[in-house]
């Protein structure tokens, strides 16, 4: 395998709490060397003067749309999306059509990685058989077949005995479940977050409970069953305060936070544009402002897209029926380095390491989120200077459902490294 050689970059490894100008020889797919005016010969030389180098970004919740809905997204396009935007491993979610419930289901999807993939896929096998909430798949096979978690996201988990057993059985496999947590009967019908703006609109509103009611009873049986919950996209001020009362009695449980529930707010609905309707529903800036401590604190302890694809013509339809969710990963740390780093709401290694460190702990990648000696080399270059305007044409997604479009953003991806090898630079996908 060719070497490669990253010439004075500012790395930044929270994970080792490395912050300098330093370069970084890769070897047989691991991080060999790092140090000042390494003079190792390398097959190829990346010059990251002026930018910085991180580990490679890990997105622990996308939807790839495939198989099912090749025509949102495919693992082609999604990988190529993901390096543009920095990220060198993504987890895909369970609910395809039909959804990665099977052995089999977990055989197809790392055929078409091999084919197809230009980042790390980790996939994710579903709780329950169908995503119906009724039987529980077989956790062995699963993690067997290459699962690093287990989830229904996109169908909430009603039957909290169902749950209970689901964490008993996961235990065995040191592999969390990760829980869309929503009430649907406290949201059945909602178009947005329940709330002054929601009445203004005239769009029935989702109580903040729908989604809070859930992470409470996952935190007990969580406590119970002493298996790991992880909480999907934390969009509420309740959720993050009981997820810091239950880690701080040594519960096992988790939370992640999505780029979209950092930086808007169901102010955003004004212009009924339905690329703001979300799952959860875009909270309030009271909530913004509790998930932005949390995510300062490290009460939340990633960030995670929650990428998902729908065609235009399906969010091109009234408020009610258009379907939930944005893509993201090619927005990600951008919209988060300018919105947060740059405002001064958030450090540049707090928000690294909830990107690369974070999710590598929650998901037990012990080779993974850093940039020590020995770790696999997956690394990220960022531009963080260069402005430019978001342009969804432009985007390797199938997809076009982004808020940002037209937006002036720094901090694009200049490189993405995965395993050792160049796959993104510069703007295009190199392999
Ligand atoms: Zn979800």
């Amino acid at each position: 395998m060719p070497t490669l050689l990253i010439r004075n970059g500012r790395v930044i490894d929270p994970a080792t709490q490395r912050d300098e100008v330093i370069d970084i020889f890769i070897q047989d797919g691991k991080i060999a060397d790092i140090g000042v005016g390494l003079q190792h010969f390398a097959d190829a030389t990346i010059d990251a003067t002026g930018k910085i180098v991180t580990p490679g970004l890990i997105d622990m919740h996308v939807h790839l749309r495939e198989p099912g809905r090749e025509d949102k997204e495919t693992i082609f396009s999604g990988t190529r999306a993901a390096a543009a935007g920095g990220f060198t491993s993504i987890c895909p979610m369970a609910n395809t059509e039909p959804p990665c419930d099977s052995a089999q289901g977990m055989q197809f999807l790392r055929a078409r990685s091999q084919e197809h993939s230009v980042v790390n896929i980790l996939p994710i096998g579903a709780v329950t058989r169908g995503l119906k909430g009724e039987a529980i798949t077989e956790f062995g096979d699963l993690v067997y077949y290459g699962a690093v978690a287990f989830s229904d996201d996109g169908h909430p988990i009603m039957n909290a005995e169902l749950l209970r057993r689901a964490l008993e059985y996961t235990s065995m496999f040191n592999a969390p479940i990760l829980d869309h947590c929503e009430d649907l009967n406290l949201s059945e019908g909602g178009q947005m977050r329940a709330g002054a703006v929601a009445y203004r609109l005239g769009l029935k509103g989702i109580p903040a409970a729908a989604n809070s009611c859930q992470v409470a009873r996952d935190i007990v049986l969580a406590e119970e069953t002493g298996g790991h919950i992880h909480i999907c996209h934390t969009s509420v001020r309740a959720e993050v305060e009981y997820i810091a009362v239950a880690k701080a009695k040594g519960i096992k449980v988790t939370c992640e936070a999505t780029p979209h529930h950092l930086t808007l707010t169901d102010a955003c609905m004004e212009g009924y544009n339905t690329n703001y309707k979300m799952s959860p529903p875009l909270g309030s800036e009271d909530d913004r402002q509790a998930l932005l401590d949390a995510l300062r604190s490290g009460v939340v302890d990633c960030i995670a897209t929650d990428h998902a694809p729908h065609s235009a013509m399906e969010k091109d339809r009234v408020m009610a029926e258009a379907p939930n969710g944005i893509i993201g990963m090619e927005t990600a740390f951008p919209v988060l380095y300018t919105d947060l780093v740059l405002k001064n709401e958030i450090g540049l290694p707090t928000l690294i390491e909830r990107m690369t460190a974070g999710p590598a702990r929650v998901l037990h990648l012990a080779k993974k989120g850093s940039l020590a000696l020995g770790k696999d080399a997956d690394v990220s270059i960022f531009d963080l200077d260069t402005e430019y305007t978001v342009n969804p044409d432009k985007f390797f997604s199938r997809s076009r459902n982004c808020p940002w479009a037209g937006k002036k953003l720094q901090g694009k991806a200049f490189a993405t490294i995965v395993g050792g090898k160049t796959v993104f630079l510069n703007g295009e996908i190199v392999v």
